[in-house]
């Protein structure tokens, strides 16, 4: 339906007052016009749009922001439609509460609809102290519709819609004011097919009897744990390359420094200091600031800033620690403990499963929980719970005491039931 494109051309002696489609000029300057009013920039007009949001059974929701230069993301606008009409919040405008922002956030009556809602939720929970509920994030929907492994919101609304979504915004510059036509079109496409795309999942999923399994993974996503970055718990982000326990108490100790520095700063780690910086430090561990200045990845003269001093003060905490009282080093994969195989042929179980039900193998099981699958019966992991141990887990438990086996009948895997574990096949 685009009744933008008809032309009034051959009917000039009507006058622009007679037209029934107005000139593509004026046209368009219109819906500019429309557009602009749609931002937001006061705490009145907010209220007004989330008291009219609070109306509707759900509502879709999208943030633009920047992370580029600083710890927290800054967020720069906040999208949010219902059926009736879509709205964008500078969320940069001067004075603006958003207080009935996270109202809506936080009310009850309105789900709240995201794509891909785990960056959207940490900064609403950052800047509010709320978590949005209730949510429903159409990408984990989608892998539990058979859309395969985080699929994009321009794939996702290409498959269900049909509708081509135009990505060259997709790396533009959010804090920039004001917005563009084209950024704000862009925007709002966010939310606009969002509805219909929501609509759609939720109906696949009741009709598939799949609702909870969503739900499942909402709870998660609306979990305080989630979303609170404490820092004596940053080393886990880095790659363990580390072997003995003393450098392990190092690089925690500096990684929790690095964390807290960088969250009161508000500058990304890596403007403190540099993963391979911890590591070197971890390994080497200088105790002063001219063994600190020979570090290969330390920068001239960093030895000599108060920076330098912290780092010195953190190696002396963890060498001051009792041997006894040193964290463990965690085991790397277990595989060379005979289990490889036997993870091999869950993976294939998995695999199967997933083609076989339209599943995404990713929220069915990890490659982790395979293995502790692998090597315990009573593994306490999400595969051996609830639906997914209906899905895989009971299978997967089954085969591994040999009451299942897997067949290959030309390109098709399937399950042998019912055999007798002592019978050849
Ligand atoms: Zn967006």
């Amino acid at each position: 339906m685009d009744v933008h494109r008809q032309s009034c051309a051959p009917l000039p002696e009507l006058g622009l007052s007679f037209c029934p489609f107005p000139l593509r000029d004026k046209r368009q300057h219109l819906r500019y016009e429309k557009r602009m009013t749609d931002i937001i920039t006061s705490t009145e007009s907010l209220a007004a749009a989330c008291s009219r949001f609070a109306t509707f059974d759900f509502v879709t929701v999208d943030t633009e922001f920047m992370r580029e230069t600083t710890y927290w993301p800054k967020l720069c606008i906040i999208q949010i439609a219902s059926a009736d009409e879509a709205v964008i919040i500078d969320a940069e405008a001067p004075g603006l509460d958003l207080a009935p922002f996270f109202a809506l956030m936080a009310d009850e009556t309105v789900m709240k609809v995201f794509h891909a809602a785990r960056q959207d939720i940490e900064i609403v929970w950052h800047l509010g102290g709320i978590l949005p509920h209730p949510i429903f994030d159409t990408q984990v929907a989608a892998m539990v519709c058979g859309y395969g492994e985080s699929i994009s919101y321009d794939q996702l609304v290409g498959r269900i819609t049909g509708h081509p979504i135009d990505k060259s915004s997709r790396f533009t510059d959010w804090s920039r004011r004001p917005l563009t036509e084209h950024q704000v079109e862009y925007a709002l496409a966010d939310v606009t097919h969002l509805r219909d795309v929501y609509l759609a999942l939720k109906g696949k999923l009741e009709s598939q009897g799949r609702s909870d399994w969503v739900a499942e993974e909402m709870d998660v996503l609306t979990s305080v744990d989630t979303y609170q970055v404490e820092p004596e718990n940053a080393w886990k982000r880095l790659k363990m390359r580390i072997k003995k326990p003393l450098q392990l108490a190092v690089l925690m100790e500096i990684a929790a420094w690095r964390e807290s520095e960088a969250q009161a700063r508000d500058v990304p780690r890596g403007r403190i200091i540099k993963d391979d910086a911890i590591y070197e430090i971890a390994e080497q561990l200088p105790t002063t600031a001219e063994a600190l200045g020979r570090l290969r990845t330390i920068p001239k003269g960093f030895e000599r800033s108060r920076t330098a001093e912290d780092i010195l003060a953190a190696v002396k905490r963890a060498a001051a620690i009792p041997k006894d009282q040193l964290p463990r080093v965690p085991k790397t994969r277990p595989m060379s403990d005979g289990n490889g195989a036997a993870v091999d042929l869950l993976k294939v179980l998995l695999k199967m499963t997933s083609e076989e039900h339209g599943v995404a193998a990713r929220v069915i099981a990890t490659v982790d929980e395979l293995e502790a699958i692998a090597a315990d019966d009573d593994a306490g992991v999400a595969p051996l719970a609830g639906w997914r141990r209906d899905l895989f887990g009971e299978n997967a438990l089954k085969l591994k005491r040999g009451e299942i086996a897997l067949r290959l009948d030309g390109r098709r895997v399937s399950i042998v039931r019912d055999r007798d574990p002592a019978a050849p096949l």
